[in-house]
């Protein structure tokens, strides 16, 4: 094996050792700071100059920019520091523990995606701040999995910026330049209560849910004619009816009902038309019904992705891997930093598949491959 494997497996041990669950359960909400200190330290030893932006205000959660080169233009390698939560009892062996069997490493972020970082600086490591015409950006970002709070802060600052940005998510190293947004979104519908002998007594919030909820499904039946596309393996939008809550007894009209939905719109589609247009039809509804309806976020929504199939990024990428660009069901950090006017993919070693779940683990086949090249675009954007 040659030394870069060596450093490549004790790197990822040390990543893997350093708990950094993001969750909204404050209960298992870790920070990622550690991660970003042990990848600035062995970015600066490489001549990178570091940059730790804090994500909150005790510096707790932290995004890594650390640049090779300097000038405008150049290359991001992007990837999210922080893990899911995990059960232990599931795993065969420690998830923060890397075990090395079968020709593959188990740990918990092995391949979602501390893995991506140690094959980054190795593909890094074959270059000096003097060869690079234009900077190399390795960028460590916190909490992806639970708010892309990270992503965000990024996004807010306008940095970093290059050309290009590669996000190093498992994708079995095919280039992927599609996929879906995520909101999740609640409506509150307030009507009056009253005894059920006689309906004058009151206005039902259920049978005002009863009206919204069919209304959504109607909205969806549109969404899907008018931003359908078969580049998904499911080709519509779609907006999931996930849970209801309200009334509190049979002989009671009921005073207030609340639901909440989520919805996934393909690209060509912008979240913030669609929450507009769903408000419209709500309000409608309320003066149809004398009822009032408050449309309202869940979560900081997600923006869908698309990347223009003929955009240089996405002709190198299929020219150096064989494969034509693909969509995923998974949503990432994309559309932030397109946002800084970067052209971006996502494109990383391992497999989804294995994401999110116990005896995680990257391939060690994945890791030469994803090294070289990682170093094709680096000398395609920086040399
Ligand atoms: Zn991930």
């Amino acid at each position: 094996m040659p030394q870069s494997h060596s450093r490549i497996i004790a790197q990822l041990r040390q990543l893997v050792a350093t708990p950094s669950v993001s969750s909204t359960d404050p209960g298992w909400d870790q920070g990622n700071r550690a991660v970003i200190d042990l990848l600035a330290s062995w970015l600066g030893d490489m001549g990178f100059q570091i940059e730790i932006q804090n994500v909150t205000a005790d510096g707790n959660k932290a995004n890594l920019i650390a640049t090779l080169g300097s000038g405008p233009g150049g290359l991001v390698l992007a990837g999210h520091t922080d893990t899911v939560p995990f059960d232990e009892g599931r795993w065969q062996s420690d998830p923060l523990g890397l075990a090395e069997r079968d020709n593959r490493l188990y740990g918990l972020g092995s391949t979602d995606m501390k893995g991506f970082f140690p094959l980054a600086i190795a593909a890094a490591s074959a270059f000096t701040a003097e060869q690079l015409k234009q900077p190399l950006i390795l960028l460590a970002t916190a909490d992806e999995e639970s708010s892309m709070s990270g992503a965000r802060q990024l996004a807010a600052a306008g940095r970093p910026k290059a050309r290009a940005a590669i996000i190093g998510e498992p994708t079995s190293l095919v280039p992927v330049r599609m996929h879906k947004g995520i909101m999740m979104e609640s409506v509150r519908v307030t009507g009056r209560a009253g005894h059920s002998s006689n309906p004058a007594l009151g206005n039902s919030a259920l049978e005002g849910m009863h009206a919204v909820m069919g209304d959504l499904m109607a909205y969806r039946k549109e969404l899907a004619t008018r931003f359908s596309n078969d580049f998904f393996q499911v080709a519509v939008p779609t907006l999931n009816l996930g849970c209801i809550h309200g009334g509190d007894s049979p002989n009671r009209i009921c005073g207030k009902a609340e639901l909440h939905f989520d919805l996934r719109l393909t690209p060509g589609g912008d979240n913030a038309t669609v929450r507009a247009e769903i408000q419209q039809r709500m309000q409608l509804l309320a003066a149809q019904r004398g009822l009032e309806i408050e449309l309202r976020p869940l979560i900081a929504d997600i923006g869908p992705f698309e990347q223009g199939a003929q955009s240089e990024l996405v002709l190198l990428a299929e020219k150096l891997t064989g494969h034509t660009a693909e969509a995923v069901a998974f949503a990432t950090e994309a559309p932030f930093l397109q946002q800084l006017g970067m052209e971006t993919i996502v494109m990383g070693p391992g497999s989804i598949d294995r994401a999110h779940q116990p005896d995680e683990y990257l391939e060690l086949d994945q890791i030469q491959p994803c090294i070289a090249l990682l170093q094709q675009c680096i000398r395609h954007y920086c040399l």
